[in-house]
């Protein structure tokens, strides 16, 4: 079935692009959330794991980006996001207006992204409801990491320090279409940014969080005692 354990009550799919889109599946109850999801090629997949754990009782958007939107209608579920994402997330468009594709430096790169995105999308999406910075999901509160989306949340537990944060740190290479060397991060390129400072700034308060194990957006999740100082360093950058 493919889903990977990445703490406790807290299951990982991966799909599409190497693998590389990741929907998180959080224990709730006898069913689970589910953060974010994914491409529109990972429906079925999607419906198969949530019915292998219990039902999804709700989705909850990490950003509306067309990557992490693709399959939130897969199951039927009410979709959650930030009040500052339902726009977004509501409109058909699978480039959101802020973003600047001719910004990423690789030519090929560059041309083959309105394609990818358009296939990653599964198109507008209706929004049940609102979460909010300090809002309870399964266990986790809520965290509003503005700057790469403006209404991009994460989810912490702080009792063993796991933060499931979509694109606010990414583990690839985006503007090269590549996997980051493994244990290493970078703040998301400025061509996707709604606001890049922002998106620094809330690297860093994900570092001040200390957290143990980082889920995010695309490829495995991190883990480690180190990841503070991986995500200042990765604040630096770019
Ligand atoms: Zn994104």
């Amino acid at each position: 079935m493919g889903l990977e354990s990445v703490a406790d009550g807290v299951w990982l799919l991966r799909g599409d692009f190497r693998g590389a889109m990741n929907v998180y599946f959080v224990e709730d109850g006898d069913g689970v959330v589910q953060f974010d999801a994914g491409t529109k090629s990972m429906r079925k997949a999607v419906r198969a794991a949530g019915e292998e754990l219990g039902g999804v009782k709700r989705v909850v958007l990490g950003h509306a980006h067309a990557d992490h939107r693709g399959a939130a209608m897969a199951t039927g579920a009410p979709v959650f996001c930030h009040p500052d994402e339902v726009a977004d997330a509501e409109s058909d468009a699978a480039i959101a207006p802020y973003m600047d594709l001719s910004q990423l430096p690789v030519a090929w790169v560059r041309w083959i992204y309105p394609m990818l995105l358009r296939r990653w999308d599964g198109g507008a999406v209706k929004v049940d409801g609102a979460v909010s910075e300090g809002d309870r999901v399964a266990g986790f509160e809520v965290i509003h990491f503005p700057g790469h989306a403006p209404g991009l949340i994460g989810l912490w537990r702080e009792s063993d320090r796991v933060a499931l944060v979509s694109d606010v740190i990414y583990l690839v290479d985006s503007a090269r279409l590549k996997p980051l060397p493994h244990g290493e991060a970078s703040v998301p390129h400025p061509a996707w940014a709604w606001d890049h400072q922002k998106a620094k700034e809330s690297v860093r308060r994900l570092a001040a969080l200390d957290p143990k194990v980082v889920g995010a957006g695309h490829e495995r999740p991190l883990r480690g005692e180190s990841l503070r100082a991986t995500l200042e360093r990765a604040a630096e950058k770019l």
